[in-house]
């Protein structure tokens, strides 16, 4: 669509290259998007990184790969495999891998992409990655999934290390799975490398903290996002959706800062406790693959409904569950409701759409890129440990992670005020920080 073309000619080359070369990549474009839109206003003051632009938005390697694999009957079975390198001017690749039925190349292309700007903002040396495979792990019995997860490591490994790409968990992968990962990529190279993976299990130099690490990290963010606006989480009622790592970690922290976790949600429903919702218990039940219904079931206090956790009377939402849970209609009901806070603990959950009802009802928001960062900056943390062979301490890892999450959203609301004119236009400010540093890094290596 013409309108929504960027105003400065190079952006508008740069996207029209992207809409040609990949024409059905809906989440990559719209990310693309918005980081151009954000981009803009730094050029002006640094038109040494106009050529820069063009680079960024294409990933420097694709590899899509056949991941076969043998069920418990006994059928061969195929599944198709991902790790889109997208940016290594400011270090080896860095992200996740996905294991879910709706993974496909866009997708990835899409992770990538706010993976590039993610790691950035961390402040660490990383670059930008993510992989994964469309399966749905939650199908396969664990002899399964870890025939699939020696399959997938098998093609990976011509891929990756620790000095060039180094995955780690996300949705559908956990330490288990990174640590089946690794044991196939170890066999295979025929030496030690435990830097070539992050968020192993302890045992095999997995950091303290990496656990909890997105979800904790989610919470510091927000605290300064409130603090900003002469607020805190003291006393706020708080939804979370979710029900993974990021969201169970997430609630903890909320309720260790004085808050109340009034909603939750997973894939099949949602859940209302306005009295706070008992997070060992869901953890508990979620352990057993359990979901938020049989939750509710066992408390007098709860009621569930199959819709959005975002329809409920909040002050702070954290969408920590996957893209696109807060369309147009959740955020419009997030206004009339009284929410004046979103933080993205996953990545991409508020739609384009959603954000502009956020920002017209004066909603402050925190993007994922930098509120979700904690992850990713763990890991980093992790990979160092790895080269010294060391082992830090949780207080010592989560001390690391609060400095770089207040850094952060230092960067960003620098950057907002700057370039956007608004410190409170964390959007914004995240994609021009973001750029800022892979846009030097890229210069200074050449045209690369
Ligand atoms: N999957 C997480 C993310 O989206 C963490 C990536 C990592 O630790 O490399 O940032």
């Amino acid at each position: 669509e013409r309108s929504d073309e960027p105003e400065n000619a190079v952006l508008r080359e740069v996207w029209r290259d992207v809409l040609r070369r990949d024409p059905h990549q809906e989440f990559f474009h719209a990310d693309v998007r918005a980081a151009l839109r954000s981009i803009g206003p730094v050029l002006v003051e640094h038109p040494e990184y106009t050529d820069v632009v063009g680079r960024l938005c294409e990933p420097e390697r694709v590899i899509v790969f056949r991941v076969p694999w043998v069920d418990d009957a006994g059928t061969v079975r195929v599944n198709r495999g991902f790790r889109v390198q997208f940016n290594s001017a400011l270090g080896p690749y860095k992200g996740g891998l996905r294991f879910a039925p709706t993974v496909d190349l866009d997708v990835i292309k899409f992770l990538g992409f706010e993976q590039v700007f993610k790691n950035a903002l961390t402040g660490q040396d990383i670059g930008g990655g993510k992989g994964g495979a469309d399966v749905d792990p939650k199908t396969l019995s664990t002899g399964e999934l870890m025939r699939f997860c020696q399959s997938f490591a098998t093609e990976l490994a011509s891929h990756v290390g620790a000095a060039v790409d180094v995955p780690a968990g996300d949705m559908g992968v956990g330490s288990r799975e990174i640590g089946w990962i690794y044991g196939q990529y170890q066999r295979l190279i025929g030496y030690h490398e435990p830097g070539a993976f992050t968020g192993k299990p302890a045992v095999l130099g997995g950091s303290a903290l990496r656990p909890e690490a997105t979800g904790f990290g989610t919470v510091y963010f927000t605290q300064r996002m409130l603090a900003e606006q002469g607020r805190d989480l003291d006393g706020a009622r708080v939804v979370v959706s979710g029900s993974g790592n990021v969201a169970l970690f997430a609630m903890d922290k909320v309720i260790a800062s004085g808050g109340t976790v009034v909603g939750c949600s997973d894939s099949k429903g949602s859940v209302s406790e306005p009295d706070g919702i008992d997070v060992d218990l869901l953890r508990e039940i979620k352990g057993q693959r359990g979901s938020v219904a049989d939750y509710a079931e066992k408390r007098s206090t709860a009621t569930t409904s199959d819709g959005s956790a975002f329809t409920l009377d909040c002050d702070v939402a954290l969408p920590c569950a996957t893209q696109n849970e807060i369309g147009p209609e959740e955020a419009r009901a997030l206004v009339e409701n009284g929410c004046w806070a979103v933080a993205e603990g996953a990545n991409g959950p508020v739609t384009p759409e959603a954000r502009e009802v956020l920002r017209e009802a004066g909603v402050v928001f925190g993007p994922g890129k930098a509120a979700n960062s904690g992850g990713v900056a763990v890991s980093a943390l992790e990979m160092q440990q790895n080269a010294g062979r060391e082992r830090w301490s949780g207080e010592d890892v989560d001390e690391r992670l609060q400095t770089i999450m207040s850094d952060a959203f230092d960067r960003v609301r620098d950057a907002a005020d700057r370039y956007h004119g608004d410190p409170a236009d964390l959007e914004n400010g995240a994609n021009a920080a973001g750029f800022l540093r892979v846009a030097e890094a890229m210069t200074s290596l050449g045209v690369v």
